[in-house]
């Protein structure tokens, strides 16, 4: 690991006095079970490293009339124990599928965002974009994209909350870079997907960084989250999916539909969406939904067996969300 400065600021102003305007100079720390290791890689190799631990402003979770304000720092474990999360199933389930123990008591809200690709090329230094795209596609990209992977980046977005999150509709607010500057970003739109080694997996400036996440009030929707996964050990599921749904007089009125580990970013199915709004949930429409969200499906040449089970999942988190059984394997 290259040598770097330690900075535990207290304040939020205090972090971003510390964070500096160029990319890889500073790099923000909140659990480290991500960072430390892209560090000890010498994938990542700050000057400074700041750390958000003992900012405690970013440690509560507050609810008001309209929303529900998590702070970065808060742990993925107390966030699933909160009983907001009564509220918001999909939030529960993403993390209870987190094995392990220890990830959900050290990994923080914000850290979980914000983890880098666990694309091989880029963890064994062939940069995010894994050559110009090139290593992905003449070698084995059997957990990469497939969907929105004509461009250069053609890996999976990492986080599991991140689905859940959009679906709900949540927002992050993000300081920076002046103390006093804040903005607020639909979750789905701070993830983009980098064009250049520049770029990261998300719009931050290297001097702004994520303070919350705001839920809003759930009004009536229900929610859930599916992955398909390997096993139950501590690995990432293959395909994730979300759903929240407005449903009154039996027909879905709302839907928001998304899907992780299948693109670049974490991914909004219009398609499904549209194959479900206006109608009941039930095992017919919910495999329509499904279908429809795998017809822009673009695989590669070793990922193909994933537009099957991106189909399965949207179906099952449509099914769960409206409390259906899930059994079978189709
Ligand atoms: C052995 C191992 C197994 C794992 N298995 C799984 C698994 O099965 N499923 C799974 O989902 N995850 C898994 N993970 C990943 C784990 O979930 C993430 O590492 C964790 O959620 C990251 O949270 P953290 O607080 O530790 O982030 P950190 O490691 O501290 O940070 C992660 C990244 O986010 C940035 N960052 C952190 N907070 C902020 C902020 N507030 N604003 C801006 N940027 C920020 C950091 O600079 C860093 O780049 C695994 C990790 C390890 C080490």
């Amino acid at each position: 690991m290259k040598a770097f400065e330690y900075a535990s600021p207290r304040t939020e102003r205090e972090v971003l006095e510390l964070l500096s305007a160029d990319r890889g100079h500073t790099e923000i720390l909140a659990g480290g079970t991500d960072l430390i290791g892209l560090m000890k890689k010498m994938i990542v190799k700050p000057d400074r490293v700041v750390s958000l631990n003992r900012v405690d402003s970013l440690k509560t979770i507050d609810a008001n009339s309209t929303a529900v304000h998590v702070g970065a720092m808060v742990t993925l474990e107390d966030l699933a124990d909160n009983p907001i999360c009564e509220f918001y199933p999909a939030i529960r389930q993403a993390i209870g599928e987190m094995a392990s123990q220890q990830l959900r008591a050290q990994g923080t809200v914000g850290g979980e965002l914000c983890q880098r690709p666990r694309c091989w090329f880029f963890r064994d230094k062939r940069g995010l974009l894994a050559e110009r795209g090139r290593a992905v596609e003449e070698g084995d990209n059997r957990f990469h994209a497939i969907f929105g992977n004509r461009g250069l980046a053609k890996f999976s977005a990492p986080s599991r909350l991140a689905p859940a999150l959009i679906a709900l509709d949540a927002r992050v607010r993000i300081l920076g870079p002046n103390p006093g500057d804040e903005t607020l970003m639909p979750l789905e739109v701070f993830y983009r997907t980098p064009k250049s080694e520049r770029e990261r997996e998300h719009t931050l400036e290297p001097n702004q960084f994520v303070s919350q996440v705001i839920l809003p009030h759930p009004e009536g929707r229900v929610s859930a989250s599916y992955e398909v996964r390997h096993g139950m050990g501590p690995e990432y599921p293959l395909v994730a999916a979300a759903a929240s749904v407005l449903v009154t007089g039996g027909i879905v009125r709302e839907a928001r539909i998304a899907l992780g580990q299948v693109a670049p970013t974490p991914w909004i199915s219009r398609e499904a969406i549209d194959a479900i709004v206006g109608l009941p949930i039930n095992y017919e429409t919910a495999e329509a939904a499904g279908q429809a969200a795998v017809s822009v499906a673009s695989p590669l040449s070793h990922n193909e067996y994933k537009v099957q089970l991106a189909k399965v999942a949207v179906k099952r988190a449509l099914l769960k969300a409206a409390g259906l059984e899930t059994g079978g394997l189709s």
